[in-house]
């Protein structure tokens, strides 16, 4: 049925279904409200918006966590063109409508990626990417993945700061980014040049560092979904070579025991190293196996260079390990390291910390997590514990492209990821586990001063109030939504 005749039926059925009854609760009237937006975009768009069918089911079932599969949005808009955006954001501002935007599906926060009772705009007809070479800039549409997008670059030796896992989408960019070229680079959102964003409004605009959009330009590297909906993203390149150019040297090291060791050794890491030229990610993950905990612990050392220099990475090569998969690489083999990601069907929850310190600080965060899984290991096919280090050079190189709104405290930190991957047949997080989970952040708090990870948070996390530019970040808010439609129309990262 299409939104003309439901609310066609609803308008002109009064005895049957009163409008006053309807508009007496809240969801009623979202519902009336995403009703309307769908209807005029229905008149507008066409076959760029459905409500049923089998185009609509898949995109409404798209989301990487089962829980934004659940959701039902009134209709979901394919635009082809920031112009179609644009028209979508009209009719949703007027309607006052509930709104989700969706681009590579892999948010793990529930409601962030999609909607009930509203508009999803999902980008899966917006996947173009190029280089121009003359401007030494590569300009990426909102719905390509980045494995995507490094297989299309690779013939020309440039790559973008982009994921380290394939079927993650553009949405990375608007939470920061954190890239295996993250320690040279910055954060994938430090190699912003020009963005085109679809204001609240609908009003198109183009921000720039330097243009009368720059304070919009920086609240959008790390200020997520709540400043406008971008529809274009021009960044600047790595000049990382084609694949024949194994200028890297790295891969994958699997330990099963030994975590205080690795322990000491990530921490060290994070205290010590800051050689842009160094990358790590060290994951301990809980596997739950029949009930039996199997540890499998995995570190991701790579090098910019012939080989993994010892005083580096010498600690994580002398540990014994079971498996280790090292050797010359390009970029593009780096960035295939971790696969697509792109497994379904579970709820996936994310929380945040960020770490520097002693040994012991990095010892205790493992055994809060240790003692978590195992208590509610029925929960769970995996929990992992994560650490990415966040060097000096990393925050330095994004301060010389004009700085970001997380704008981290220099010297380095790691930020910390706190993952669970929950068994099939369980559809939401029990409500004993999410409060454990509350508790977890209590006991793994983030270190003084240091900002929490916008894209590997749990959605009651106070990020923003964690960014160096929190104020600036408030205030840019205020200016470009000053009637504060995302925060009541659309969910998104707390604290505008
Ligand atoms: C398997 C996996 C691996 C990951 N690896 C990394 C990693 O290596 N580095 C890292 O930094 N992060 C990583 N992440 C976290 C990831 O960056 C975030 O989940 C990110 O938000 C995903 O972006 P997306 O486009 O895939 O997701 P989506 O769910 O489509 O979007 C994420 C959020 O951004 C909003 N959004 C998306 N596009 C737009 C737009 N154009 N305009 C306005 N709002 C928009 C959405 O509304 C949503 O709130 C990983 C996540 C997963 C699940």
């Amino acid at each position: 049925m299409s939104f003309t005749s439901i609310c066609f039926l609803v308008f002109l059925a009064p005895t049957v279904l009163s409008i006053g009854t309807l508009c007496s609760n809240r969801s009623e009237t979202s519902r009336i409200a995403a009703w309307n937006a769908c209807n005029e975009l229905e008149l507008f768009l066409g076959p760029l918006v459905q409500s049923s069918g089998a185009m609509y089911e898949a995109a409404a079932t798209n989301a990487w966590n089962l829980q934004n599969t659940e959701y039902k949005p009134t209709c979901i808009v394919f635009p082809r063109t920031a112009a179609h955006v644009q028209t979508a954001m009209v009719a949703i501002y007027t309607a006052e409508s509930h709104y989700a935007v969706q681009a590579g599906s892999h948010s793990a926060m529930k409601g962030w990626n999609t909607v009930q009772d509203g508009v999803l705009i999902i980008f899966s007809n917006m996947k173009n990417v190029s280089y121009d070479a003359v401007k030494d800039s590569i300009v990426l549409e909102p719905g390509i993945h980045w494995e995507e997008a490094i297989t299309a670059l690779e013939p020309y030796g440039v790559a973008p700061v982009g994921g380290r896992v394939g079927g993650v989408g553009t949405g990375l960019f608007l939470g920061g980014g954190l890239s295996w070229l993250s320690p040279s680079q910055g954060y994938a959102a430090d190699t912003f040049r020009e963005l085109d964003v679809v204001l609240v409004t609908g009003e198109l605009v183009t921000a720039t560092a330097t243009n009368e959009y720059s304070d919009l330009f920086r609240a959008l590297k790390g200020g997520g979904n709540r400043f406008g909906i971008v529809t274009r993203y021009e960044v600047e390149p790595v000049h990382t070579g084609t694949k024949d150019n194994k200028s890297f040297f790295g891969g994958t090291i699997i330990y099963n025991s030994s975590a205080e060791a690795l322990l000491k050794a990530t921490a060290r890491f994070v205290r010590d190293v800051d050689d842009p030229k160094a990358v790590l990610l060290a994951s301990f993950i809980n596997m739950f196996v029949e009930d039996e905990l199997v540890p499998i612990y995995l570190v991701w050392p790579f090098y910019s260079g012939p080989e993994l220099p010892t005083n580096i990475f010498g600690d994580f090569l002398s540990i014994p390990a079971v498996s280790s998969q090292l050797g010359p690489l390009s970029y593009f083999d780096v960035a295939g390291t971790l696969g697509l990601g792109d497994d379904r069907g579970y709820v996936q929850h994310f929380g945040a910390s960020a770490l520097v310190g002693d040994d012991d600080l990095f010892l205790d965060a493992f055994d809060h997590w240790n003692n978590f899984s195992v208590v509610y290991k029925d929960n769970f096919n995996t929990t992992t514990l994560a650490f990415t280090p966040v060097p000096d050079s990393q925050i330095q190189a994004g301060r010389a492209k004009g700085g970001n709104i997380i704008s981290p405290p220099r010297g380095g930190f790691a930020a910390v990821q706190i993952y669970e991957t929950f068994r099939a047949g369980i559809n939401d997080i029990p409500q004993n586990v999410q409060q454990a989970i509350d508790v977890l952040f209590e006991q793994i708090p983030p270190s003084p001063g240091l900002p929490l990870y916008l894209n590997e948070c749990d959605s009651q996390q106070e990020v923003f109030q964690s960014y160096g530019e929190y104020e600036l970040l408030k205030n840019t808010y205020s200016k470009y939504d000053p009637g504060r439609f995302n925060v009541r129309h659309t969910q998104g990262p707390l604290g505008l």
